[in-house]
Formats: C-alpha cells, structure tokens, sequence
C-alpha cells in the first residue's frame, strides 16, 4: 500500500497499528500493510469497527493471500474474529489495486481479486510497486539472514 494511505490509517488507528515500528522478530507490522491500494477503504472500516467492539485489538499482520485480505491480530476475540472474516468475505469483491468491484481469479499461488480493468492490467504484466518491492525486500531478507546463519555457524567451529 502506498506510504501516504499507509499513514493515514496508522494516524487515525494508533492502537491497532502500535507494533508498527517494533522489530521483525516480534511483528510483520515492521513490512507495512502488504496489500494494494484498493483496500484502503475496507481496512479503515475494518478498524472503525474493531475499534468498537474489540478496542484491544493489535495488528500483527496485513497482507493478500489467495485473492484475500488477510489481517492477522495479536490476541483474538470473538468480536474481532467476527469483523476479521466479514472483512475477508467483502476483500473478494474489491478490486485489492484500484477499490472498484472486482472478482477473485488466477491460478497457482497468483490469484488476485481485481477489476476488469486491472485484469488487464494483470494480464500484460503489469505489477503495482508494492508487489515488486515486497519481493526486492524478501529477497534481501533472505541474504540478511543467511549471513546471520552462517556467522553464527562459523562462531561454533
Ligand atoms: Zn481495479
């Protein structure tokens, strides 16, 4: 998601975004809201509603998978699980990249809840920035903790 929407919800939802500067160790909240700009809206109203029946609730995770929006939470109750799975059901009719109606559609580990539009989009290839610089991030990560590895390896011998 875009930095400037990004920030909008953490101003406006402190509390449920309060791990977002914590290290990734102790929370994915340190990657950001790793899901396209198109639900934006589903989240705010996500939280507006946690907020009333959950107000405890701490974010641990926000991402897309399989089509869906996936908000991982700390600790979990009833009420937030109820406005957790209402707003996984609605995130398959929003398009995840520009907020229209959208549907669910892909195969093998790319399926993407889009427009008609951005289908299109999609189907030439064509990425939004938060996709490509999550997998420039992972890949980075990846070395990061091999040296980790290996120096603690070598610290053994
Ligand atoms: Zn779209």
């Amino acid at each position: 998601m875009k930095k400037e929407l990004q920030q909008k919800l953490f101003d406006r939802f402190p509390n449920i975004f309060r791990d977002r500067n914590k290290p990734p160790q102790e929370t994915a909240m340190c990657w950001g809201i790793a899901c396209g700009d198109g639900w934006f809206h589903l989240i705010w109203s996500l939280c507006e509603d946690l907020e009333k029946v959950a107000p405890e609730t701490v974010a641990f995770q926000v991402k897309q998978k399989l089509g869906g929006l996936r908000f991982y939470v700390k600790k979990s109750s009833h009420e937030a699980r109820r406005c957790l799975d209402i707003a996984e059901v609605n995130s398959f009719k929003i398009c995840e990249w520009c907020g229209r109606a959208g549907g669910p559609e892909g195969s093998k580990g790319w399926i993407r809840t889009l427009c008609l539009e951005c289908r299109k989009k999609e189907q030439v290839g064509w990425r939004p920035w938060h996709e490509t610089n999550f997998f420039w991030f992972r890949v980075g990560k990846f070395f990061r903790d091999l040296f980790v590895w290996r120096g603690q390896n070598e610290d053994q011998v």
